[in-house]
C-alpha cells in the first residue's frame, strides 16, 4: 500500500504542473504492460491484453484548488487514512491506484485515465467525441470513481448507465470473494455517464473514499486492499457480453448477455 500512499500525497488540480508530473510518473511508468496511447488533452489509454471487452476507467485530476504536498495521517485504530487540514484526494486517487495494480498484474482490459473529471467529465466528453473507434469492441465501462464501499451504480444523474442485470452480476461476483455490493441507483456523476448510448453497460464502483470534497475527506484502507486483491481474482471473461452468432455487429436479438 506503500504506493497509494505516495499516489495520494499530491494535491492535483486539472491542467495542473502537480497533476502533469505526477501522471508521468504513476500512469505512464505503466506503458510497458500494454499497448499505450495519449490523446492530445492527455487522457491516457493502456490496452493490457488482446481484444479487450472491459474498460475500466478512473481520472487523474483532483478537486484541490491548490497544488501540494499533502501531510497524510493515518489512524490504525480505524484503519483510516486522511490529509491534515486538506481534502485528501482519494477521488479519485484510490481509482488511479487500483486501475494501476489491475495493469500491472495483467488483468486484460483497455485502462482509461481521463483528465479534468472534476471540472465537468472534460476528458472523457473529448475522448468520447474524438475516439470514440478506440472503445469497439467493449461492452462495459466500469469507473471506479463512487464513495463508499458497496455500490454497484445503475444510474447517474437519475438516468440508467446499465442494466440491473449487470449491476447485479458484478454485485455478486465482488461478493464472492467477501465484499459487499449491491445494485444502487443513486449515483451522480462521472466519466462513465458520457459513454452510454457508445457503451451498453456503463457503471461506477465505490472504492472505499468518504466525504469527498472536503478536508473530512478520508479513506478506508481494509477496503481497499480487499477491493485490490478481488479485482485482480475476479473472472472478468464472464462479464463480456457475446454475440450468439459470432457476428460483428451486436443486435439486442443476436446477442446473449452473460454478465
Ligand atoms: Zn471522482
Amino acid at each position: 500500500m506503500k504506493k497509494l500512499y505516495d499516489m495520494l500525497s499530491v494535491a492535483r488540480p486539472g491542467k495542473s504542473v502537480s497533476v502533469k508530473k505526477w501522471t508521468e510518473k504513476y500512469i505512464d511508468s505503466m506503458s510497458k504492460y500494454g499497448h499505450f496511447y495519449i490523446d492530445k488533452i492527455g487522457n491516457r489509454y493502456i490496452t493490457v491484453g488482446k481484444d479487450p471487452k472491459i474498460a475500466f476507467t478512473a481520472h487523474t485530476d483532483t478537486v484541490h484548488f491548490q497544488e501540494g504536498i499533502l501531510k497524510l495521517v493515518e489512524n490504525k485504530e480505524t484503519s483510516t487514512l486522511r490529509a491534515v487540514d486538506s481534502v485528501l484526494g482519494a477521488d479519485d486517487g484510490v481509482g488511479c491506484f487500483l486501475l494501476s495494480e489491475m495493469i500491472q498484474n495483467g488483468v486484460v482490459g483497455l485502462y482509461v485515465f481521463f483528465v479534468e473529471e472534476e471540472t465537468g467529465g472534460v476528458g472523457s466528453s473529448y475522448s468520447v467525441e474524438k475516439h470514440f473507434q478506440i472503445y469497439k469492441g467493449i461492452d462495459c465501462m466500469i469507473s471506479l470513481d463512487r464513495r463508499g464501499t458497496t455500490n454497484v451504480i445503475t444510474h447517474q444523474g437519475g438516468s440508467r448507465t446499465c442494466s440491473d442485470e449487470f449491476a447485479s452480476n458484478l454485485s455478486l461476483a465482488l461478493n464472492s470473494f467477501g465484499l459487499e455490493y449491491s445494485p444502487d441507483d443513486t449515483g451522480i456523476f462521472t466519466d462513465s455517464a458520457n459513454f452510454v448510448g457508445i457503451i451498453r453497460e456503463c457503471t461506477n464502483l465505490s472504492v472505499g473514499y468518504f466525504r469527498a470534497h472536503s478536508t473530512e475527506e478520508y479513506v478506508n484502507l481494509i477496503h481497499i486492499q480487499k477491493l485490490r486483491d478481488t479485482l485482480l481474482k475476479i473472472d472478468w471473461n464472464k462479464f463480456s457480453i457475446s454475440n450468439k452468432k459470432g457476428q460483428g455487429v451486436k443486435s439486442q436479438e443476436e446477442s446473449v448477455v452473460e454478465c
